[in-house]
């Protein structure tokens, strides 16, 4: 037996619980199949720029993210700057599982039917322009249309004949709090340029402890375990203690945008897609702002509006993101880690972490950088 539905999605991240939740808002009845059950693993930092959750509509409060006051900017041996944040405009770290399943209850809430431990198996395009999605529960869902959210891999998405994501590589774990560490240092997060090239290892304050990570293109990877070590071992805060236990993660690359985004009934969301900043690795506000635009083009019965949107609204500052992301990949970290200690790097260091937290765009980025990045060929 199968069952028929009008729309359907598939992965229940911030792309898909956002997609699902806005749907049924408007009145439809959304499926959200999850392969996993809730709560589950996310190998991510958990970083939510204010303006990801003024996306959202509603407070992440009851997830009980940690609001970061500080961010220190470290080398590699060389002094440390850091910058107070305004809790305005802040970044607060959320513990992934808790704050995925904080969306999908929120989706629920709305009206969207959420199937977990429901994963898509077999997809396929019927004659008659439906998809047929087999599931992991042994049965046959048909939908009219299709909403790929099922992250960096996206089988359903290579499936239905989209390209697979380039990908970079991130190590992840958390670190109990250590018991003797400054109120200052339990809220401040840490970032490191110069222990990956073209990436960064950091350290985000959680109220169960530090989420720690390093990062960056894939060619880094076999050295990535390595560099967190030495990354532990020269930051004050982090020296001396041990992580609980250490994940892989990969993370779409984004270089230039893709041909296709949408097509015939199914929309690529968030991660499947590929939208996620290839400086910072910042991915949850992509995911939901282009669940946002497949929201407007569902809707409408308008599909070509989906691309329109990312084409205003996201692409142009990836692919700018991609131009200053591939300017810091030509630079030896060692020389970015000493850059760090001259003191008229300061204001440029500043603006990084504006970014960070969503305050600047790379348009505006850019603009101040161009001479350079132009003078260098890229
Ligand atoms: C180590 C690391 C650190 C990161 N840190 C940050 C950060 O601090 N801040 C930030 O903004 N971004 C960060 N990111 C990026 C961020 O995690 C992603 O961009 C974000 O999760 C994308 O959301 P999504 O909903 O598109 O995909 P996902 O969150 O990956 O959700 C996809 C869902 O689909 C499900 N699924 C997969 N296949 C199927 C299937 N066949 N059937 C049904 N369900 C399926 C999965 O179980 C999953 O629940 C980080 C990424 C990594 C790897």
């Amino acid at each position: 037996m199968s069952q028929i539905v009008d729309i359907l999605i598939v992965g229940a991240g911030p792309a898909g619980t956002t997609l699902a939740r806005s749907l049924a808002l408007k009145g439809l009845h959304p499926l959200l199949i999850e392969r996993a059950i809730l709560p589950r693993h996310k190998p991510c930092g958990g970083g939510i720029p204010a303006r990801t959750e003024a996306l959202l509509g509603f407070s992440i409060e009851p997830v009980g993210g940690c609001r970061v006051t500080s961010i220190a900017l470290d080398g590699a041996w060389t002094g440390r700057r850091i910058y107070g944040l305004d809790p305005s405009h802040g970044l607060t770290v959320v513990d992934r599982a808790r704050f995925d399943e904080f969306l999908a209850r929120k989706a629920v809430e709305a009206g969207a039917e959420l199937r977990e431990n429901c994963g898509a198996r077999r997809v396929t395009r019927l004659a008659n322009g439906f998809f047929s999605v087999e599931t992991t529960r042994g049965d046959t869902i048909e939908a009219r249309r299709i909403a790929v959210c099922d992250g960096v891999f996206s089988p359903t998405g290579k499936a239905l004949g989209f390209p697979p994501n380039v990908t970079g590589f991130c190590l992840e774990g958390v670190m109990p709090m250590p018991g003797n560490i400054s109120s200052e240092a339990r809220s401040r997060a840490i970032f490191n340029l110069a222990m990956a090239r073209g990436g960064y290892a950091w350290s985000f304050p959680r109220n169960d402890g530090f989420a720690i990570g390093i990062g960056g293109p894939c060619s880094n990877g076999r050295f990535l375990k390595k560099r967190l070590r030495y990354f532990l071992a020269r930051t004050p805060e982090l020296r001396g203690h041990r992580l609980n236990k250490l994940f892989g993660g990969m993370i779409p690359d984004f270089a230039a945008p893709r041909k296709v985004y949408v097509d015939r009934g199914a929309w690529l969301v968030g991660d499947a897609a590929g939208l996620v900043d290839p400086l910072s690795g910042e991915g949850i506000y992509y995911a939901i702002t282009s669940a946002i635009h497949a929201t407007e083009s569902i809707l409408s019965n308008d599909e070509q509006l989906y691309g329109r949107r990312l084409a205003e609204n996201l692409l142009p500052e990836l692919a700018l993101a991609a131009r200053v992301a591939a300017r810091f990949r030509s630079k030896i970290p060692l020389l970015i880690g000493l850059a760090l200690s001259w003191p008229s790097f300061g204001d440029r260091a500043k603006r990084f972490v504006d970014l960070l937290t969503g305050q600047t765009s790379y348009r505006d980025l850019y603009a101040e950088l161009r001479p350079q990045i132009n003078k260098g060929g890229q």
